[in-house]
């Protein structure tokens, strides 16, 4: 053996001692799957499927420090008797036993259904669909987003209804868990205090991914997803957060380590300590691209915190110039290339800026000593309007950004300089209400529109979803939305609609 034979042979040696022992044959106490299974990252020929071994969900998982073995399969049919692939996957301690299976080789443009195997126990079925083949023209894309599911303030009525629509996608933009107990009127309880360790966390989205309408709406379709704040910390801008908790870094690598054990991302998302690469993109045929975006991890500070802490502040640019520094940046510069990049090589009709946040500028007070939140794209206006500047001379067709984090229905006109209305309007904004997380008061969103005249509609008053069907020269935005989160069998009805034509970016009443 060579040197560098002879150390690799030693590593592999050292690692194989490691590794924890198979369960061979595992006896479960209780159901394995009791998390449900989900897809996501679909590409033409391929999608990830999901599911986490948790025999005990709520208390760390319930299983021993040893490695077991998982099937799969993948099947054309709802019955299972079209099986087209299937395979072993290894769901590991390290990784709470949860399985990322990158199936490939499929059919594009497609529906499947999976389901895992583990002992004797078998998963619920779970139908999921593989993008457009590139560069075809798919005549129409149907897909829903959402965010912010605070689970103590509603029943999931809307991912209830959300299951039953007629689409090929959920993109969900954040606030998947809540780390906080907070709000009013509490239907039922998170266990525990906010989570700091990855054991905390881990327990924190059992408690989340064991309702049963969440789980329906994962095993509906592939999602999509982004996070935002409170997957981690309330209002954490990077290495900094709320409290300015030295040890931040660590909790964040807890944090986004149980954030990728509980979704379905491949495996190059799989955070490295504290980093995590979760922005992407996403093609489906000629019709759509999905720019998938991280605005958490390498933002900014926010400018001008109240004394001795981090997080979000109402600011004004008399007391705080420092909101408008121009070098102040909300995705980092690596992530803002890519994304330009993204747009200028872009050849689909529609290009969709999938993100966790409201993009228009929202005044609150009027006059020169007008008012702005300082952890949305408000508390840095430079890089909104490099954003929007890059979308003005790249030209990607028909650009939309869709959001959440602020919990109310918003759809904006998007302008490079908002405080000139003859400043080109250059893309759509849909910012989405709330699964289940309170909304502001109405009175309030009124004021914001009378200040704000790019923006044409804001209703804080319901919780829901957005629809979006895409052809390739119209989109129709549906704003749907459950009477009230507090009912588990609340109905679903449709708030507005708003249909965006090709080549006209804007929003008009359908
Ligand atoms: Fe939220
Ligand atoms: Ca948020």
């Amino acid at each position: 053996m060579s040197r560098f034979d002879r150390r690799s042979f030693l590593i592999a040696a050292a690692a194989a001692l490691a590794a924890p022992r198979l369960w061979a044959r595992p006896a479960f106490a209780a159901y394995p799957f009791s998390l449900g299974i989900a897809s996501g990252a679909p590409l033409p020929d391929g999608v990830v499927l999901w599911t986490r071994l948790a025999p005990d969900p709520l208390n760390g998982g319930g299983l021993p420090p040893a490695t077991i073995e998982v099937r799969w399969e993948i099947a054309r049919d709802a019955g299972f008797r079209d099986i087209i692939r299937h395979g072993r996957a290894l769901a590991e301690p390290q990784y709470a036993h949860s399985v990322h299976v990158e199936v490939e080789g499929l059919a594009p443009a497609r529906w499947y259904w999976y389901r895992f195997m583990a002992g004797d126990a078998v998963s619920p079925a779970g139908r999921t669909r593989t993008a457009p083949p590139g560069g075809a023209t798919a005549d129409r894309l149907r897909f829903a987003f959402a965010s912010c599911q605070q689970y103590e303030q509603g029943f999931y009525a809307a991912h209830r209804h959300m299951a039953a629509e007629n689409l090929d996608l959920v993109v969900f933009l954040g606030d998947y868990i809540y780390e906080s107990s907070w709000g009013s009127r509490h239907v039922r309880k998170h266990e525990g205090p906010e989570p700091a360790t990855l054991e905390q966390y881990r327990n924190r989205y059992a408690r989340y991914k064991s309702d049963a309408d969440l789980q329906r709406c994962h095993a509906a379709f592939p999602w999509l997803v982004t996070w935002d704040d409170h997957e981690v910390d309330n209002d954490y801008a990077n290495d900094r957060s709320e409290d300015l908790d030295p040890n931040f870094l660590v909790r964040r690598a807890a944090a986004y380590q149980a954030y990728w054990e509980h979704m379905p991302l491949r495996k190059q998302s799989r955070p490295a300590g504290p980093r995590m690469q979760l922005y992407g993109r996403y093609d489906f045929g000629g019709l759509a691209r999905f720019h998938v975006l991280d605005g958490r991890q390498y933002r900014d500070h926010q400018a001008c915190p109240r004394f001795g802490r981090g997080g979000s502040n109402v600011i004004d640019d008399l007391n705080c110039p420092a909101r408008l520094e121009r070098q102040r940046t909300l995705l980092g510069t690596e992530q803002e290339n890519w994304l330009y990049d993204g747009l200028s090589a872009s050849r689909t009709h529609w290009n969709i800026i999938a993100q966790q946040l409201l993009m228009a500028q929202t005044a609150r007070t009027p006059g020169p000593e007008r008012k702005f939140w300082s952890d949305g794209w408000d508390g840095y206006p430079a890089a909104r309007a490099r954003l929007l500047q890059a979308i003005a001379e790249r030209r990607p067709a028909n650009p939309l950004v869709i959001g959440g984090d602020v919990h109310f229905n918003c759809v904006s006109d998007l302008r490079v300089d908002f405080d000139d209305t003859q400043s080109p309007v250059v893309a759509t904004e849909f910012c989405g209400t709330s699964i289940t997380s309170q909304g502001q008061a109405q009175a309030r969103l009124d004021a914001l529109r009378a200040e704000n005249p790019h923006v044409c509609f804001a209703n804080g008053e319901k919780r829901g979803y957005v629809v979006m069907d895409l052809a390739e020269k119209r989109c129709l935005a549906q704003l749907r939305v459950i009477d009230s989160e507090k009912a588990a069998d609340s109905p679903i009805s449709t708030l507005a609609s708003f249909v965006v034509e090709g080549g006209r970016p804007g929003a008009e009443a359908a």
